[in-house]
């Protein structure tokens, strides 16, 4: 049973096409195997999440992320009643737009982009993804996904003005988007900051000491697990503290959104859309904490100096590749060259670095600009 304010499939918006009903998947379970089954769902798995070259294959990539974010999302819409098929959709779906080399990749890409009056976002890049470049099927282009995951895919993590995107004015912009969508958004962070302590750790980039003096709630979780395993080794008494502070920030999203739709008297669908603001949040007490972890880790891993050489290297190979076909569009692959006589080159260039994988751009940087890495 869904709850009243949940999505509800045969309410959908529909296809941009429409396509006749299948015999037993609803169309979100459609969306989501459609987002599987893409190519470039595929290329996450080569793309960095936080470690740009590979420390050990026991690290995430962009996949591995993406598939702990639709288990998290599953759990907390399950119990909050909402539409799990939908919210693990836009989950799957979250990080398609992402470049290569994580968050460096994303900066030089936009930075690319700034000097042609331009720029690059990775969710309206993951739009023209799954509404254009994926070519699967002979009756349209792209994966003819259902309104509400397009609206997913831009609207999860921020708000866009209407006046500025003219282009997007069909995803109700002056709305908020469902909370199948403004779940995505936190458990993404519930994702990445209770992996990258762990990574982080695991890298030796992040002493044990170093978590306990920097992060209250971990040191808390960290003595409860000492006092229950004494003998546990290091690692394990890490994992024991770690799960708690993860159960603690899924749990706490979940009660306290729950608390927020009781308090805001939100009962349909409508109510969230026209809702002042987004709903669903961790408590002002756990929230303080997230971003506690998210500052611990901007400080001591995503700049650490340890990290610092690949960045450059990420920044340094995006922005000379990125000249280089600006200069030399006549190599770029045929489809993308055929492109650039109806889009603007820019654009064109961005779109291609923007779908490689680290592997991929790596090979293509010692080819045109010389130096191997
Ligand atoms: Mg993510």
């Amino acid at each position: 049973m869904l709850a009243g304010y949940a999505v509800q499939v045969q309410h959908s918006r529909g296809r941009r096409f429409s396509e006749p009903a299948h015999p037993y998947r609803n169309d979100y379970q459609r969306d989501r195997d459609r987002v599987i089954h893409a190519r470039a769902f595929r290329r996450l798995v080569a793309k960095t999440q936080v470690f740009t070259r590979r420390y050990s294959d026991h690290f995430r990539n962009r996949l591995t992320h993406t598939i702990e974010v639709a288990q998290i999302t599953r759990t907390v819409a399950g119990a909050l009643a909402l539409n799990v098929d939908l919210a693990e959709t836009l989950a799957l779906v979250h990080d398609l737009g992402h470049p290569p080399f994580g968050h460096a990749g994303e900066k030089a890409l936009d930075a690319a982009m700034r000097e042609h009056g331009l720029f690059f976002d990775h969710n309206l890049h993951a739009l023209r993804i799954v509404e254009d470049f994926e070519q699967r099927y002979a009756s349209f282009r792209g994966l003819n996904l259902t309104f509400e995951v397009r609206e997913g895919i831009i609207k999860h993590s921020r708000d866009y003005d209407s006046a500025k995107h003219p282009d997007l004015s069909e995803y109700l912009l002056d709305q908020r988007p469902p909370l199948e969508a403004q779940l995505v958004d936190l458990t993404d962070e519930i994702g990445y900051n209770t992996a990258d302590l762990d990574d982080g750790y695991e890298a030796h980039l992040l002493s044990l000491e170093q978590i306990r003096d920097g992060l209250p709630v971990f040191e808390r979780f960290f003595r409860e697990v000492e006092k229950i395993y004494p003998d546990a080794p290091d690692k394990l008494q890490f994992n024991e503290a770690l799960k708690r502070v993860f159960n603690r920030l899924v749990g706490d999203l979940v009660t306290n959104t729950q608390a927020r739709l009781k308090h805001a008297g939100i009962e349909t669908l409508d109510d969230v859309r026209q809702h002042t603001g987004r709903v669903a949040a961790f408590s002002q007490e756990v929230e303080a904490e997230r971003q506690q972890i998210k500052d611990f880790l901007y400080e001591n891993l995503y700049y650490s100096p340890s990290l610092a050489g690949e960045k450059d290297d990420a920044e340094r190979i995006v922005t000379e590749l990125f000249a280089f076909w600006m200069n030399n569009p006549s190599a770029l692959p045929h489809y993308y060259e055929e492109k650039a006589q109806k889009e603007s080159l820019p654009r064109v260039v961005c779109d291609y670095i923007a779908g490689m994988t680290d592997h991929f751009i790596n090979e293509q940087y010692e080819r045109h600009c010389g130096t191997a890495r």
